[in-house]
C-alpha cells in the first residue's frame, strides 16, 4: 500500500529555533506550516521570554522570507492575543490585519489559521472564516483528524512530544491523515533534537506515507481551493 497515510505538521511563533528545524526537514524533504504572528516580529531579533531556563527569540522580520522560502504560512493572529477577550473591532484587525500583512510579506495566499492559545468560540469560528481563512487550528487532540467537522475547529492528532507520538503515527493510518504540531523551542536539549529528527526521518522512509501542507488536505474536487497554494 502506497501513500496511504496523508501527514502534515505545524509549528506555532515565529521563533529562533525554527531556524535548525527547517534545517531538519529539508534534510528529509518533510513539508511543514508555520503559522505566525506577523505583528511581533520587530526590525531585529530580540528576547521574548525564557523556556525551561532558554531564551526564546523571534525572529526579525528581515529574515522571515529567506527563513521560511519553501514552506506554507499560516496566520496566527496578529500579536498573540486572548483572542475571546477581545472587542469586536480588536479581533477584527487581529484576524484581518495578521492574515494581510503575511500576505503581503510571502506573496502567498494565507488560508489557515492557528488560535493563539488554541482557544476559540462560535463568534471566533465565524470571523476566522470570514476573513478568507480555509481551516483554523486549535490544540484539541483528536485520533481522526480529517476530515474535520467543522474545518474551522480542525484538531490535530497529536503534539509532536506527544509520548505516544508513534503509536499515533501508526493508528492514524485507518483514518487517512496524521497532523502533528507544536513549538520548536520547546527541544531543549540535544538528545530532544535527535529524537525529532528520527521521527522525521522515520515519517520520510514510511513507504505508506506522505508530506502534505496542511491546506492542501483541503483542495478536494469542486472545492474553490486550488492545490499548491503553497510554495
Ligand atoms: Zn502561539
Amino acid at each position: 500500500m502506497q501513500h496511504s497515510l496523508q501527514v502534515v505538521q505545524c509549528w506555532d511563533d515565529g521563533v529562533t529555533t525554527d531556524g535548525p528545524l527547517i534545517e531538519i526537514l529539508q534534510r528529509y524533504g518533510a513539508k511543514a506550516t508555520f503559522n505566525l504572528n506577523i505583528g511581533l516580529h520587530q526590525k531585529f531579533r530580540h528576547a521574548g521570554w525564557t523556556y525551561h531556563n532558554t531564551q526564546v527569540q523571534r525572529f526579525g522580520i528581515s529574515e522571515l522570507q529567506d527563513v521560511y522560502a519553501g514552506f506554507c504560512i499560516a496566520n496566527h493572529s496578529f500579536s498573540h492575543p486572548h483572542l475571546e477577550h477581545l472587542r469586536s473591532s480588536d479581533l477584527f484587525y487581529e484576524i484581518h490585519e495578521g492574515r494581510d500583512r503575511l500576505q503581503q510579506l510571502f506573496g502567498q495566499p494565507i488560508e489557515g489559521f492557528a488560535y493563539p492559545f488554541g482557544s476559540h468560540t462560535s463568534q471566533l469560528r465565524q470571523q476566522v472564516r470570514q476573513a478568507g481563512h480555509i481551516y483554523a487550528r486549535t490544540t484539541q487532540m483528536t485520533s481522526q483528524p480529517f476530515p474535520p467537522e467543522d474545518p474551522m475547529a480542525f484538531h490535530p492528532t497529536c503534539h509532536f512530544l506527544d509520548p505516544d507520538f508513534h503509536q499515533c503515527y501508526e493508528q492514524a493510518k485507518a483514518s487517512g491523515v496524521f497532523y502533528f504540531w507544536g513549538h520548536s523551542y520547546e527541544m531543549t536539549t540535544s538528545s530532544m533534537w535527535e529524537d525529532f529528527e528520527r521521527k522525521i526521518r522515520m515519517i520520510s522512509e514510511d513507504a505508506a506515507s506522505s508530506w502534505k501542507d496542511v491546506v492542501d488536505l483541503f483542495a478536494l474536487p469542486n472545492s474553490s481551493h486550488v492545490q499548491s497554494s503553497c510554495p
